[in-house]
């Protein structure tokens, strides 16, 4: 009997930056293997790699890795996944977040004026671990690339939905056959609202603002966000609440 495809939202907590903070990347499997959307912070890779195994799924079995966007806080792992699978893992990115991911342009937001500035705000108790996770943002070649509209073949179909703003190539996944949608950072739950991406980390709100248009009437019951984790109650609403600027 062929293997119902399996979707956990995984919770990953780091005190790196004082205040607790979890992050929520997605595990998806069936017996042909298993995708990982988003990857933590650098230094969180044995807190991702139990995570998985948590789950039931033994980490051999990744055979890809989507990443939502480039922000540090979603690709920290890759380095160390990559040389656990011994290279054998596909990385996926929306075209518009390769040169940023492969080196070829500095990212967006992480700048060395702002990675001194968070250092700075941090208690001299903290600051060694932060300042070594800071100094280890990966780049990595990506091996497949995303485009808006396309469908990928695993695990029943993952469409993909550009959903620039936040960075460039910021993509949200919808699994139709499981009624989610992978949010990314473009939604985030605040205080148990469903909010809109970050203003301070998204560089362009109006493109962010529209891509919350091509959010709305999707074919989802729950919506996992990387901050906040799964929001399930009155998405249709919430959302043209949120496309109309409220
Ligand atoms: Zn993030």
């Amino acid at each position: 009997m062929k293997m119902a495809t399996q979707v956990e939202v995984l919770s990953i907590t780091s005190d790196l930056f004082g205040p607790p903070m979890t992050i929520h990347p997605v595990l998806i499997w069936d017996e042909a293997g298993a995708t990982l959307v988003d990857a933590g912070f650098p230094g969180q890779f044995e807190q991702l790699k139990a995570s998985v195994e948590q789950a039931g799924v033994a980490f051999s079995r990744l055979r890809r890795l989507i990443v939502t966007h480039q922000d540090w806080d979603h690709i920290g792992t890759i380095p160390q996944i990559k040389s656990a699978l011994g290279g054998a893992i596909e990385i996926c990115a929306h075209g518009d977040e390769k040169p940023y991911l492969e080196g070829q342009l500095s990212y967006i937001k992480m700048t060395p004026e702002r990675a001194a500035s968070r250092l700075a705000a941090l208690s001299e108790r903290l600051r060694p671990e932060a300042a070594k996770a800071l100094a280890a943002i990966p780049i990595f070649s990506v091996d497949r690339l995303l485009a808006d509209g396309e469908t990928l073949p695993w695990h029943g179909g993952i469409q993909i939905i550009h959903t620039p703003g936040h960075t460039p190539g910021h993509i949200c996944l919808l699994l139709p056959a499981h009624r989610l949608l992978i949010a990314g950072d473009q939604l985030r739950i605040e205080d148990g609202r469903l909010v809109g991406p970050a203003a301070e980390h998204t560089p362009d709100m109006q493109a962010a603002r529209h891509s919350l248009q091509k959010l709305l009437d999707l074919p989802a019951d729950r919506i996992a966000c990387y901050h906040g984790g799964v929001y399930s109650s009155g998405i249709p609403a919430r959302l043209a609440e949120l496309a109309a600027g409220r």
